[in-house]
């Protein structure tokens, strides 16, 4: 079981121990005033947590979070990490997300395509993670198409959902494509079904080639 990143801990909520971070509640998740809970069910990186995978997390890191939604696991993220760059092109989830923005100044939300990283190219550093959670098909495209700003001994953090590829392939063969073409930009390091957690989901950590 690999170590959790500075700054997320496994506290008891209502009886259960949790994986929780630091920071103000966002979507009425259970909270103890300090820690608040993070729910693997709700969350790919929560999970790939929860599961024991690699993640090469410490804590304070640079984080591009691709995918971001209405900052569930975001605003996790920036409760850990340092400045968190969240991008989501739906805008009825960025409201949301621009909430969990409001208390934690290293989360900055944008209403960004990821598969167009040319257009947040001027506001985004480099990164040490890019957690990337975005279900839509090509989720390895937009996984290569990102890798630019990836440090060289970075970490890609991707949940693969095989249903958005193709509702009709088997998932094993939807994994098997994805991690080809992931191949030709990235070392995949590990890769782990989020079994229990999520269906029909692959957990991915890799490296850049
Ligand atoms: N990661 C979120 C969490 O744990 O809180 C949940 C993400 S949800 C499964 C997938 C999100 O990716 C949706 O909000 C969707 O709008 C967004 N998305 C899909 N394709 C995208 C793209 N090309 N650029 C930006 N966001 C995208």
């Amino acid at each position: 079981m690999s170590d959790l990143p500075e700054g997320v801990e496994r506290r008891a909520f209502e009886g259960d121990e949790r994986l929780a971070t630091r920071g103000e509640p966002h979507y009425g998740e259970p909270t103890d005033g300090e820690y608040r809970a993070w729910n693997p069910d709700r969350s790919k990186l929560g999970a790939m947590l929860e599961l024991g995978m690699d993640t090469g997390l410490v804590g304070d890191e640079a984080v591009l979070y691709l995918g971001a939604a209405s900052g569930t696991t975001a605003s996790h993220v920036a409760d850990f990490a340092g400045p968190t760059y969240g991008v989501e092109f739906a805008a009825r989830p960025v409201r949301d997300l621009l909430d969990a923005a409001e208390p934690r100044e290293n989360l900055f939300p944008l209403l960004k395509d990821a598969r167009k990283p040319e257009t947040y190219a001027h506001v985004v550093e480099p990164v040490d993670a890019i957690v990337q959670d975005v279900a839509t098909r090509g989720q390895a495209k937009v996984a290569t198409a990102n890798a630019e700003f990836l440090r060289e001994d970075g970490r890609l953090l991707l949940a693969i959902k095989a249903r958005s590829e193709d509702v009709t392939r088997d998932p094993a063969d939807v994994f098997d494509d994805a991690l080809a073409e992931l191949e030709s930009v990235y070392e995949v390091l590990e890769t782990r079904r989020l079994t229990p957690h999520h269906d029909d989901h692959l957990g991915v950590v890799a490296t850049p080639r």
